[in-house]
Order: C-alpha cells, then structure tokens, then sequence
C-alpha cells in the first residue's frame, strides 16, 4: 500500500538521501557503542582484577614477614577460594610454571605470558584468547619472601560475560536504529505526501490551463508556499481567461468594425450595379459613400498592422525634426466636419510655434487622432466641448486633450491602456486604440497619462522630450 509513493522521484531522492545518513550514523553508533563498552568492561574487570591482586599478594607477603609457611597459606587460600565460580585463581612457581588451580584442572598452559611478565615486574596482565580459544583477562601478581619471588598468584576470569553485555548494547542500538529508520520512513512519507499531492492536483490543473480551459481554479487550502504557487497559478489563469476573453472580444469587435463599412460599400456598389437606379445624382451619393468607407477601413487595416508591428518591435520610426503645433492643428482640422456634425465645440489652444520634438510626424499625428477619435466618440450623446491645450513646460512639449464626455470609471482607468481592453461604457471600437498611443509615446521618450471623473469627462495628456539642441544644431 505505501510503499507505492516510493516510486514518485521526490520520495525515492528523499529515501535515499535520509536513510543513507540515518543508517551510516546509526552504524557508526553501533560499531563505536560496542567498542567503548567492550573497552569500558574490560578495563574495570582488568582493574578490579589487579586490585585484588595487590591486597592478596601484600597480605602472603606479610605473612612471610611473621615468618608463616608462605606457600603452605596459598596452598590452603586456593584450594579454599571463595570466588572461584566467577574468577580463577593459578598460582605458579618462582619460574614461572602453574602449578595449582582453584579449579582443579590443569592450565590451558604451563608458562604463561603474563605470570613470566610478572616474574620480572610484580604485576602484569593479558586481555585475549587463551589456548583453548576462549577470551579471557588474566591479572599476575609475583609474592615476594623477602629478595626472591615465592609465587606468583594469577587470576583469570572468562569475557563470556563482557561480550553478552556487548551484545545486548549492539541489539539495544540496533533496536533503536530500526524504530529512528521506521520514525524517519512514516515521518518522511507524510512530509513527501504532503508535498506530492498537492504538486499532482497543481499539475492537473496547469495541464488544463495549458489545454485552454482558464475556468480552473486550485483549491486555496496551502498555507505555505505551496499555497503561494497554488495562489499565483491560481492568479494567472485569471490573467489568461480574462485575456483570453479580451482577445474574443477583440476579434468579434473588429469584425464587426470590418464588416460595416464592407456592408455600405456592398451595398451602394449594388444600387449602382443597377442600371435603373444609376442617377448622376445616385452615383455622386454613393460614389462619395464607397470612397468614405474604404478609407475608413484602410485606416482601420493600417491601424491593425502599426499594432502588430508595435507589438513584434518590428515599427520604423521615420524620425525627424518636427513642429508639433502644425501636427495638431492639422489632427484637429481632420475631426472639425465629425465634432460639428456630433455637436461638439473642438477648441484648440496653442502657440504659433513651439521648440521642436525628434520624432515621426505620422506617428504623433497618430497618437493625437487616436485620443481626439475617443473624445469625441464617448462624448455625451446630446454634444459636447473638447479642449484641447499645447504649450511648453520645462524641457517639455506638453499636450492636454480634455472632454466633458462620459468618462471611465475607477476600476476601468488603470486598465484602459492595456490591449484589446474595453470598457464597460465602450462604443464601437477594438480597444487596441489606448495601447498604440501609450507604445508610440514610449518609443518618442515621451510620457501618456489619463484621468477621469465619471459622468464629467476625460483628460488626456502627452509630453514629447524636446530635442535637444546639439541635434537641432547638427541638422
Ligand atoms: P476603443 O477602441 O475601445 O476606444 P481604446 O484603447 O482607444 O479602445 O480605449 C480603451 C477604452 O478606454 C475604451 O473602450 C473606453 O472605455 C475608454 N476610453 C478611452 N478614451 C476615453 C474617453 N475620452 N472617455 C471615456 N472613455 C474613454
């Protein structure tokens, strides 16, 4: 059942990576507990040994000096050992030969090493395996009666006892490393699980997202910064829809801004078709209408494309030195016949001349007949009044395109520079007009800011850089 999350890439590195530790840690632990306690056993077990080595060898020794039989006493000490179910005690001649055990049996060797050592330097001891392949310590002691050694009395005692406990450390250690590994596997697998799950449910959805549906939405239950990745994916499929959306809108909008004038031209090219209806009077009317119209939709077309070239920062700028007071005054003459026709009063105040801007008269001509074509087209229906004011601040030329129009409300104006945006109060129009000006007053260095009171009017105002002189010189 569990060991299926196993399989998942973040579980298997996470395995690998903790257990690898735990497990080199927990041998170590094993390998380095075992030592020390086999060491810390020994070496008691050695000492207490030679402690009692000490005591017994002094006390025959002080026998001697009563002038008791020294050899006679440790004859009747051995054979009348208390201890010798736990320690064995030998007693060897003065070269060195065993010669008496408390055990009754023979030593597993005649001379041995530790007794010899002891000949020469009163006490000596032996850790290791004995003849009979058994582990043993074995602490000697030479007796002295008087300048010759007498005896040497040596105590042997089994490791059979130091290497159970050394086995039980091992198992205790073992036992603990198991239950840290079992502790390290449920906490890891709930940690990865915690991780893994809602990794899938976000990729789930993000192949959605990818597939085009923008409706999805990840559950907002991570507190964390899961819940911080949930919430920004979250965020951007709202982007995407709310894009998507827009460009739909874009594209039924400007069809049907296409279509329009497509329908008129159809339209009077039929009547006129029509031998009939082909009145000199008719033909003027409808030759005017054909004539308007394409214009219209070469405008529009023209329109599509600067977008598209401003989009793929493919645009030329034809830059040159340029008098943006003759810019203007030709943009507002062009809307002159549109705003009397709307009942609009276009007001126009500017200087004669003012210092010139380095930019592309197209292109700034652009900007103003985009900003004039909304004022005037979210004017209020009964008419209206649009000011329009050039004059020079600083190292400025600067622009205001005010209207007492319809206005944009606050939750629309931050966005109303954005592509394809419309807002809610739109007219007929593919919402790409805003996004033009706001990328041809960049590329001229220039700033475009717009502000408005709901149900008062709109005020627009764009400032070009004035050119500098060293470049008006140098024409
Ligand atoms: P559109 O083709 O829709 O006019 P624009 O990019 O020119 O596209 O304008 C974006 C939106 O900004 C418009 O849909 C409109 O809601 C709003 N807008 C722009 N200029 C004005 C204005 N002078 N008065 C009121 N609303 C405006």
């Amino acid at each position: 059942m569990g060991f299926k999350i196993l399989r998942s890439g973040i579980t298997r590195r996470w395995v690998i990576n903790i257990f690898t530790i735990v497990f080199v840690t927990i041998c170590v632990l094993i390998v380095g507990g075992s030592l020390a306690v086999r060491g810390y056993y020994i070496s008691s077990a050695r000492q207490a040994l030679i402690n009692k080595a000490e005591s017994d060898g002094a006390y025959f020794e002080n026998l001697y000096a009563k002038e008791t039989d020294l050899i006679e006493s440790v004859r009747t000490y051995v054979e009348n050992y208390a201890q010798k179910e736990k320690i064995e005690l030998m007693v060897a001649n003065s070269v060195g030969r065993v010669t008496l055990t408390s055990s009754g049996f023979a030593s597993d060797t005649d001379y041995p090493e530790d007794v010899m050592a002891a000949l020469a330097s009163d006490t000596a001891s032996f850790v290791g395996s004995n003849s009979y392949g058994e582990n043993v310590i074995a602490v000697s002691r030479s007796v002295k009666a008087g300048d010759k050694v007498a005896c040497v009395l040596r105590y042997v005692i089994s490791m059979r006892g130091i290497q159970g406990r050394v086995l039980s450390v091992i198992l205790m250690l073992s036992g603990f490393g198991i239950l840290l590994l079992l502790a390290c596997y449920f906490s890891g697998r709930y940690f990865v699980k915690s991780i893994i799950n809602p990794l899938s449910t976000i990729t789930e959805t993000t192949k959605k997202i990818a597939q085009n549906d923008f409706s999805v939405r990840i559950d907002d239950k991570y507190r964390d910064e899961i819940g911080d990745l949930a919430h920004e994916i979250n965020n951007m499929a709202a982007a995407l829809g709310a894009s998507e959306a827009m460009k739909n809108d874009f594209t039924s909008s400007i069809s049907h801004e296409l279509l329009t004038p497509l329908t008129a031209i159809r339209g009077w090219s039929e009547t006129l078709s029509d031998p009939n209806m082909r009145s000199d009077d008719m033909i003027e009317k409808g030759m005017k209408v054909i004539s308007a119209e394409s214009a219209r939709l070469s405008a529009m077309v023209s329109e599509l494309l600067d977008f598209s070239r401003l989009q793929n920062g493919n645009m030329t700028l034809n830059m040159t030195k340029l008098d943006v007071v003759a810019e203007l005054e030709e943009t507002v003459l062009m809307f002159e016949e549109r705003a009397k026709k709307n009942n609009i009063s276009l007001i126009l105040t500017a200087p004669e001349t003012c210092s010139p801007v380095f930019g592309d008269a197209a292109r700034v001509k652009q900007v103003f007949v985009n900003i004039i074509d909304n004022a005037i087209k979210y004017s209020q229906p009964d008419g209206g009044r649009i000011e329009i004011n050039l004059f020079e601040k600083k190292d400025r030329v600067c622009i205001i395109i005010a209207d007492n129009g319809i206005g944009i409300s606050s939750e629309d104006l931050p966005k109303i520079k954005q592509k394809f945006f419309k807002g809610a109060s739109s007219r007929p129009g593919s919402g790409i007009g805003l996004a033009i000006v706001t990328d041809i007053v960049n590329l001229h260095g220039g700033e475009f800011e717009i502000d408005s009171v709901p149900g008062n009017g709109t005020t627009v105002m764009v400032t070009f850089p004035i050119m500098q002189t060293a470049l008006q010189d140098g024409e």
